[in-house]
Parts: C-alpha cells; structure tokens; sequence
C-alpha cells in the first residue's frame, strides 16, 4: 500500500523547516480570497509584499469601489498578470462577503478550481483537496496517482486518501514540491519519504 499516514507525519515535520505558502494561516476571508487570486503564477515572496502593500489600503471588498484599475494595477504590480487581475479585483467591489460554496466562488472572474478550493479550505475550514502543479507533480511521483491533469489528480487522491488530510495536501506538497521534490531535478537522496516514493517519470535527481 501507499503508506500515507507514514509520509503525511513525516511532510508534517519536514515542512516545519519551510515558510508555508502565503494563504496558509490568514484568517480573513477576504484577504484569503485576493491572495488566493495574487497568488496564482506569482512567486511566493512577491505576492507576500503586495498582499502587504494593498492590505493596507484595502479592507474589505467596498474598498475597491475608491480605486479605478489602474490604481489596483500600481497596487499589485509585480504579481503575475497584473493587468488582469486588476480588472479581476475592481470586480470584487460588488461582493458583500466572501461566496461560501464552490459554484459561487468559481463564478467570480480569475478564479477557477485550485483557488475555489483553497478559499473554501483555509476561509471556511472545509474538507476538500487543492490540487496546483506541486500537488499534481508529486502525487503522480509517489505513484499515488497516475493522472494526465490537476482536475484528475483532484479526483483520484478523493478516492484515495483518508478525509482527514484532504486539507492538509497542499501546504505540505507545496512547500515540499518548493523545496525538495522539484519539478525538473528533485533532491531524491536528501528525500525523507524516499523510501515511500516510486518515483514515477523521474529521469534525473539530485
Ligand atoms: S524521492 Fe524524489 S521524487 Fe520521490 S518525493 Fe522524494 S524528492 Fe520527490
């Protein structure tokens, strides 16, 4: 078998030496929705600073109403596709709260699945799984999925894995996937679940 429980007890410690993603930890629930939205194609460090720069001109989602595009664009320069995520947030003026189901939040322009789930597990505390390139990439290595995309990845580790971690998969894939299991050449022989690993599609590590 997989041995699950054994490499989520073993993530949970190893990522201990990792900053978690940004998300991971916020409490408001508007601000994990328009960093769940920054952070997409954006360097971690990076969607830090300008969660931090517009965090302080903006509160809640009525705050945008008092800013036009290209202002929210001075704001969140730096982030990937600024420009649309601009026209994304300005949108955001008409929301009152933070939508609570899924069908809802995948409504709002710029964002799709990963970010749905992402707000529903750290705003509402649900059981789902998100699944980004780091989740998909190292679930299929393990061998724990065999899956051509993250929609099928997102299916199959539902199937698979216990519910108790579904919300737990993505900090702790995301900041191993960062750090150790790369994409292009992961760090096999410093790998702490190593021996839990297949290793699937991997041609060349370190
Ligand atoms: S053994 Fe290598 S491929 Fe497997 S999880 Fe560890 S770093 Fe990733």
């Amino acid at each position: 078998m997989y041995k699950m429980r054994e490499v989520f007890e073993i993530l949970e410690k190893e990522v201990k030496k990792f900053k978690i993603p940004v998300v991971d930890g916020m409490n408001d629930k508007f601000k994990v929705l328009v960093s769940a939205m920054l952070s997409a194609r954006t360097k971690d460090e990076v969607t830090f600073e300008v969660c931090d720069k517009l965090f302080k001109k903006v509160k809640d989602f009525r705050d945008f109403r008092d800013l036009s595009v290209k202002e929210i664009e001075k704001l969140i320069y730096g982030v990937g596709f600024y420009k649309n995520k601009s026209r994304y947030l300005k949108k955001l003026e008409e929301l009152e709260k933070v939508p609570e189901d899924f069908e809802r939040l995948m409504k709002l322009d710029g964002v799709g699945r990963k970010t749905a789930n992402l707000v529903l597990i750290v705003g509402f505390k649900e059981d789902r799984i998100c699944v980004d390139v780091h989740v998909h990439r190292i679930s299929n290595r393990l061998g724990w999925v065999k899956s051509e995309n993250e929609y099928e990845t997102e299916i199959e580790l539902m199937k698979k894995i216990d519910k108790k971690y579904w919300n737990k998969i993505n900090k702790l894939f995301v900041a191993y996937g960062k750090n150790i299991c790369k994409p292009v050449s992961p760090f096999c022989s410093k790998c702490k679940i190593r021996e839990y690993c297949k290793r699937v599609g991997v041609v060349r590590s370190r």
